[in-house]
């Protein structure tokens, strides 16, 4: 299983998969955050970028994602003030450019964007502006193999982790892991032969019957990780129970905003805890994240699901598999 949807994009478009011999099979893992941002976090968003005097900040990626009735577009169509921003940063500066309004950043993504997300609440304390708020969907990637490992269904071997994700956090947790379910792991990055090489890493240690933690992205990332990024993410975010769109709630799989920085949190400001989101029965995203099934095993894939009209978040992202598969034209 490659773990992040920009190795899965990577994999359709250079066909790596109709490389391989038919013995290495490739599933696609959970690594992308639009695709496993809850159903109930889009839900908040459309019903806070709904609400008067808001301008809400998201980046450009989630306002596809359909929520249980809307999406953050059809919002923006109905007069909402909904913006594209490439930096939390970017939101910031929003807020403190419109002092009368109240601006939401919807903080969504793994261990690679949570440093920046977290460093725009810093800035906001430290400066002291009270009309910015984070709508938080953090989440993380070990719990999340550890969830996919433990289940009766799971046929995953081995693991190409998502090289941007250990930059910023390293593979120390990675050891028991491995130990514990008995896999080969190995930190590999995006392009096709950072793929290539660390399918054959994987594929050398089940030959040999080990499974340990090898690092195919060592131009990037080390054991331990970028401390300074992990320091950020500490002083504003502590561990929480996560839901993941079309899988469910992973324990302690999520970054939640700490009681140091709960003014800043969207959700306790604007009273989302009524929504009840009611999600597709046609989506089967959350199998396709956990590597049991793929796209065109859904009955809904380029019949009523296309980028055009998606019914699930993994045909709109750009890292979704359901898109990758669309866009490379596999049936
Ligand atoms: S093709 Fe569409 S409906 Fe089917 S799993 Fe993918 S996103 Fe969901």
């Amino acid at each position: 299983m490659e773990i992040c949807g920009g190795q899965t994009h990577a994999i359709m478009r250079y066909g790596i998969d109709q490389l391989l011999p038919p013995e290495i099979k490739l599933v696609h893992g959970p690594g992308c955050p639009v695709c496993v941002t809850s159903l109930e976090l889009v839900d908040k968003a459309i019903y806070i970028a709904s609400q008067p005097n808001i301008i809400f900040t998201s980046y450009g990626d989630m306002l596809r994602v359909p929520g249980s009735e809307l999406d953050l577009f059809s919002v923006s169509a109905r007069g909402g003030d909904v913006r594209v921003v490439y930096s939390p940063l970017d939101a910031l500066q929003i807020a403190r450019d419109n002092p009368d309004k109240e601006v939401v950043f919807f903080a969504i993504g793994f261990e690679t964007t949570a440093p920046a997300n977290a460093m725009s609440v810093i800035q906001a304390k430290n400066l002291g502006i009270t009309n910015y708020s984070v709508l938080v969907s953090h989440v993380r990637v070990p719990p999340a193999m550890k969830a996919i490992l433990s289940s009766p269904k799971n046929e995953v071997q081995g693991f190409l982790a998502a090289g941007h994700v250990c930059t910023v956090m390293g593979y120390w947790e990675y050891p028991t892991i491995a130990d514990q379910f008995n896999v080969p792991i190995v930190v590999t990055g995006f392009e096709p032969l950072d793929i290539l090489q660390g399918i054959k890493m994987v594929v050398g240690q089940l030959e040999s019957n080990r499974s340990d933690v090898e690092n195919a992205y060592n131009r990037l990332v080390t054991f331990d990780g970028n401390k300074v990024a992990q320091n950020i993410i500490k002083e504003v975010f502590l561990e929480c129970d996560r839901k993941w769109r079309g899988i469910g709630i992973i324990p302690s799989s999520g970054w939640c905003l700490n009681q140091n920085y709960e003014e800043y949190d969207a959700e306790t400001k604007f009273h989302t805890e009524y929504i009840n989101p009611i999600e597709s029965p046609k989506c089967i995203a959350g199998e396709i994240l956990r590597g049991i099934k793929k796209p065109y095993q859904c009955s809904a894939y380029n019949i009523e699901c296309t980028p055009e009209h998606p019914l699930g978040a993994t045909m709109v992202s750009s890292e979704g598999a359901c898109a990758a598969y669309y866009l490379y034209g596999i049936e």
